[in-house]
């Protein structure tokens, strides 16, 4: 069900799972197939074949060239290794959940970024992961079994429709929202079971963006009902400004509580920011932002904002 990269320039990310093994580890097994380690690589438009280079954003990402076919390696097979484009590892990185600290995964199947929040608690604490989707839920069940996480609570349900009073979630910090979109940041359309790309219904495309903002928006809005949230990273694979930037901009209109994490702790390395002129010319907004576009950053289209707590910024800076 991973996001298969046929016949695409992208390259073959490899996330480790380190709840099973190490960066080092998977390295060594793909040396003893002949691959050649680089450290790190500035052109990844060009990979030369049986390379393997340590991703410099993220620690737990090697990068093969595109196309390689990992389905049969046996890591793949034991889950060691998670093929995840890079770009989709932003979301759970920026969360950084602490060790035993509890989560809120609102739209989590199939489980790419559940397992790797998991795997960044070191499998401590807890993670809801809920889906609306019951037979997606069942392959996240699946998925983060095979990746040996045991800090999952996996719900079916609207996140909509849970209470964010309730006590069970009185010590959630973080809530990870990763809604449907129109995935239209998908270099590959063979991806039907990683996103949601095609509506059935085919509607023209301005009203299927009303909607899905409209929807993207109310998601965002539940979660700054959590009264422990302290952080909300919001993400898509859309690359059009209305499901990103204008829904960013439309709930800050709306909250006094929550605002956008500074630039610095949001990959302040990656380079890509936000579109200015679609945040109202807020060049400093703009800049808390990340996206990427499909294949000039190597990876598929993505966007991620991170709210914070107003509050929580004044405690640190006391
Ligand atoms: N985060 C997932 C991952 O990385 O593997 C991908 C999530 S996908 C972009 C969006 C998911 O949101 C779909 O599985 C969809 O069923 C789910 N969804 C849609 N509406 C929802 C709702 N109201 N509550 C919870 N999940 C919902």
């Amino acid at each position: 069900p991973e996001l298969r990269n046929s016949e695409t320039t992208v390259p073959r990310y490899i996330r480790v799972n380190t709840l099973k093994t190490t960066v080092e580890k998977v390295v060594e097994h793909f040396k003893a197939k002949k691959y050649k380690l680089e450290e790190s690589n500035d052109d990844l438009g060009d990979i030369s074949p049986q390379t393997i280079i340590k991703d410099k954003h993220l620690p737990e990402l090697l990068i093969l060239p595109p196309n390689t076919d990992l389905h049969n390696d046996p890591l793949y097979l034991s889950g060691d290794i998670i093929l995840q484009d890079k770009a989709s590892c932003f979301p759970s990185f920026i969360c950084s959940p602490l060790i035993d600290s509890h989560v809120i995964d609102a739209c989590a199947a199939p489980g790419n970024k559940t397992s790797h929040l998991s795997s960044i608690m070191q499998n401590s604490g807890k993670i809801w992961a809920f889906d609306i989707d019951k037979k997606r839920l069942e392959l996240l069940k699946k998925l983060t079994r095979k990746a040996g996480c045991e800090n999952i609570v996996a719900v079916h349900g609207s996140f909509l429709e849970e209470n964010p009073l309730d006590s069970k979630y009185s010590n959630v910090e973080c809530i990870l929202l990763d809604p449907s979109c129109s995935g239209s940041g998908m270099v590959s359309r063979l991806a039907e079971n990683t996103q949601d790309q095609l509506d059935s219904t085919q509607k023209p495309l301005v009203e299927r963006l009303k909607n899905l903002s409209e929807f993207q928006e109310r998601m965002i809005l539940h979660a700054f009902k959590f009264p422990t949230v302290k952080k909300i990273v919001y993400s898509t694979c859309s690359i059009y400004a209305q499901e990103n930037e204008h829904v960013v901009r439309r709930v800050l209109e709306q909250t006094s509580v929550f605002e956008l994490a500074d630039r610095k702790d949001v990959m302040p390395s990656w380079s890509r920011r936000g579109i200015t002129s679609e945040m109202g010319d807020d060049e400093e907004a703009a800049e808390k932002l990340v996206r990427s576009i499909p294949n000039e950053d190597h990876t598929n289209g993505f966007f991620v904002a991170c709210f914070v707590r107003k509050s929580v910024q004044c405690e640190n800076n006391v």
